[in-house]
């Protein structure tokens, strides 16, 4: 069909492309109608785009094709992905519709098109609203990871062309491939796509540093060719003598990889492209196996060259979970003068080399040829990752900004591989720790782990872990995740099971603090207002509801004194429950101190106590305290008898103190008290501390703050007793803790202000 709208110049230049891309796609047409309906597809591309050019000046229709083009050529995609890549623009670009393309090819074929205008909607947007629709865009697409090869196509297009974009939109459009689909690119395997996006991205994002740093390379490339052909030479002569079919090249570094490592490691040009590499690649011969024939190029490697053992990378036993599978060895070749200079060996057979340039798909084209049973692990990794990566996308708890940089950094991250204690094989980011390790062998263990034996050596949940350790977590019904547990892992799994904990464990607390207060308001008769909560809410040292319930859910408050409380007019009054005595000066009889003046003034409904507990150092039931008598109000501030600021007061107006005073009927009440810890850090520390204060002698904290340095942990507890002598109970007790070295109680807070 002749469609309107191109020049007879355009149409021939159209027809050619679409030749060549048909030829190109005879490989993979393999079923009858395969051709005819790629053929289908580039007509409707055509009419629909009909009219349209790029800014590049060229008709749009050429787009899609060379997207066509690349998946055949570059990635090696089959016949239904050349067909969506054909249309990937139609929906989003024209009229026609998805149902349009499920019926004119099939559901399949519309299902692809549709993720494909579902992220470019998504990545075209501006706001963190993007990142979610991405999300869940990725998320929907990782069932059919064609769609994102088509897409990373379809981006390289993009690059190869981008400079006919506007400038501010060649910098955005750039940071995007760099930020995501180089990093999309390297996960699938796509190592050349992957090379040829970054490389693009840093010559539009810094032209001049670029071009620098290609300038160096061609001034230096003879004297490397030099140096890498007289490395060659001795391998060379030695391969063929044993009859191996091989290819050996002098690897060069991209223009971005060189760029990163000198902004990473602050190191200038020459120390970064001093790094040899060179890369063997063999025909493998039948019957041997490829992993014998890689070791044996290896012995003969190592026979010429020195090698550092520390430096051996097996990639063939544990191929990396992108698919990677390579030997390398680093060797040494000796100068005649001065240092000699490491060079990178790596060998890999044609078919590792195809994966490693190629990457998911040439898994799929060697899939199913007759040697393909090595590739079988491969694809588990692969399948392990896309798990991984479906975990991680479908959290819900992580905002859209925390997800996209730990679906970003799950992209790029390097990994080591770890054994469980039956030997079994577990791969993990670099830098995972005991809790990690937990947590990817199942979520249950990791909320119960409270160490590990590492190497059958007792090793701390927090201690990170490193290649070939074997693992044993040792678990414990008493431990629960706690916030702090998310400042020492790395895995989105891990992150995501002990937020959802703390989520639930919180939620189960308001449920149970609702329940329990509900209970005791019905028994007490009482109606939990606003009113109600406004006075209890500050005299339990909450902020809201919820935080009201969670702390009575989680036993760190007790409504023992809700009555006491509710009586009052404002929690700050909570303090008056505390009654004095003065005993008299001929010590006849005890006896309450008159309040009648007092009265008058507060009102009515006051309390009768015309006592107030001084706020410089709270003094609690049973410490020594002694009177002042404020002149302007007449009321009486109890402080401890040892207390600076008393003695100030005295120093100034001795007249005003009152002695002789004495706590009476104090039992039935709770006083807030801060005991200040100091000790060597250790595990479960905290769960010892909690269970002798809680659980032993059911005494409720109201905070708990712990920081740790060199091992070495300082904190303080503030908590309600009812005396003095539970304090010291309390205080007694902890210091019996292991590890515990100081307990002190904190006398007063003035002091410290006032010094
Ligand atoms: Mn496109």
């Amino acid at each position: 069909m002749a469609a309107m709208g191109y020049s007879a110049e355009d149409e021939l230049m159209i027809t050619r492309e679409f030749e060549e891309l048909l030829a190109r796609c005879k490989r993979i047409c393999k079923r009858e109608g395969d051709e005819e309906l790629i053929t289908r597809a580039f007509e409707l591309a055509k009419l629909a785009h009909k009219g349209v050019k790029r800014r590049s000046g060229e008709p749009y229709i050429m787009h899609p094709l060379a997207v066509a083009r690349i998946c055949v050529d570059e990635i090696g995609l089959g016949v239904k992905s050349v067909v969506a890549s054909l249309l990937h623009d139609v929906v989003e670009d024209t009229d026609y519709t998805l149902t349009d393309i499920s019926t004119m090819f099939s559901p399949k074929i519309a299902s692809m098109v549709d993720g494909l205008t579902k992220i470019s909607s998504a990545t075209s947007a501006e706001t963190s609203e993007q990142i979610e629709s991405f999300r869940k865009v990725l998320l929907t697409l990782l069932d059919d990871v064609r769609v994102i090869l088509i897409k990373i196509a379809d981006r390289l297009h993009n690059m190869r062309t981008l400079s006919s974009m506007p400038p501010e939109k060649r910098i955005r459009i750039s940071s995007e491939t760099l930020y995501l689909f180089a990093p999309l690119a390297y996960r699938l395997g796509l190592y050349l796509v992957k090379t040829e996006l970054e490389d693009l991205s840093f010559r539009y994002m810094h032209p001049d540093q670029y071009a620098e740093i290609e300038s160096k390379i061609a001034t230096t490339s003879g004297q490397r060719k030099e140096f890498i052909d007289r490395f060659n030479a001795p391998i060379i002569e030695k391969l063929r003598a044993v009859g191996i079919d091989f290819e050996i090249s002098g690897r060069v570094k991209s223009t971005y990889s060189i760029w990163n490592k000198m902004r990473q490691k602050q190191i200038p040009f020459e120390e970064v492209y001093d790094v040899f590499a060179v890369r063997i690649v063999f025909r493998p011969t039948p019957i041997v196996p490829e992993k014998t024939q890689c070791w044996h190029i290896y012995e003969l490697v190592t026979d010429i060259y020195a090698s550092n053992p520390d430096r051996l990378r097996d990639w063939i036993n544990n191929p990396k979970t992108n698919g990677y599978e390579a030997l390398h060895t680093t060797v040494m070749v000796p100068a005649e003068e001065g240092e000699g200079t490491w060079v990178e060996v790596q060998i890999r057979s044609e078919r590792m080399n195809d994966i490693a340039e190629h990457g998911l798909a040439s898994h799929w084209k060697h899939k199913y040829t007759p040697e393909s049973v090595a590739v079988s692990s491969s694809d588990i990794n692969f399948d392990v990752w896309l798990k991984n990566i479906r975990e991680a996308l479908s959290s819900p708890t992580d905002n859209a900004v925390d997800f996209l940089d730990n679906f970003q950094r799950s992209l790029y991250t390097s990994e080591i591989v770890v054994f469980t204690p039956k030997g079994e094989i577990r791969k993990l980011p670099t830098g995972s720790t005991v809790l990690d390790f937990a947590y990817d062998i199942h979520s249950k263990v990791g909320a119960k782990a409270i160490g590990a034996k590492v190497n059958h050596t007792m090793a701390s949940i927090y201690d990170e872990l490193h290649n070939g350790d074997q693992v044993d977590v040792l678990t414990s019904d008493g431990v629960n995740p706690t916030k702090e547990w998310l400042d020492h892992v790395i895995t989105a799994k891990a992150k995501q099971s002990i937020k959802n904990f703390i989520k639930r464990y919180r939620q189960n607390n308001i449920e149970r603090g609702m329940t329990l207060f509900e209970t005791r308001m019905n028994e007490l008769g009482i109606k939990p207002s606003a009113r109600v909560f406004r006075k209890i809410l500050p005299a339990y040292g909450s902020r809201n509801k919820d935080e009201f319930y969670s702390k009575l859910g989680a036993d760190l408050i007790s409504l023992d004194n809700i009555q006491e409380i509710l009586r009052q007019n404002s929690a700050k009054k909570l303090l008056k429950f505390w009654t004095f005595f003065v005993k008299g000066k001929d010590d006849e009889e005890e006896q309450d101190l008159p309040f009648d003046d007092f009265n008058a003034k507060e009102g009515a409904d006051d309390s009768k106590s015309q006592f107030d507990i001084a706020e410089c150092c709270t003094p609690i039931p049973g410490d020594t305290v002694t009177g002042y008598k404020d002149p302007e109000t007449g009321r009486i501030i109890v402080h401890k008898t040892n207390c600076p600021e008393l003695t100030k007061l005295a120093a100034q107006h001795g007249k005003n103190l009152v002695g002789n005073i004495h706590w009476s009927s104090y039992k039935e009440m709770s006083y807030l008290s801060i005991i200040e810890l100091q000790g060597i850090d250790r595990i479960g520390m905290l769960l010892d501390l909690s269970q002798v204060i809680t659980g032993q002698l059911n005494i409720n904290i109201r905070e708990l703050k712990m920081q740790s340095h060199d091992g070495i942990f300082e904190g303080y507890i503030s908590l309600y007793v009812t005396c003095v002598e539970d304090l010291n109970n309390v205080m007694e007790k902890i210091k019996q803790i292991k590890g515990i070295e100081r307990v002190t109680r904190r006398e007063n807070e003035t002091t410290e202000n006032n010094g």
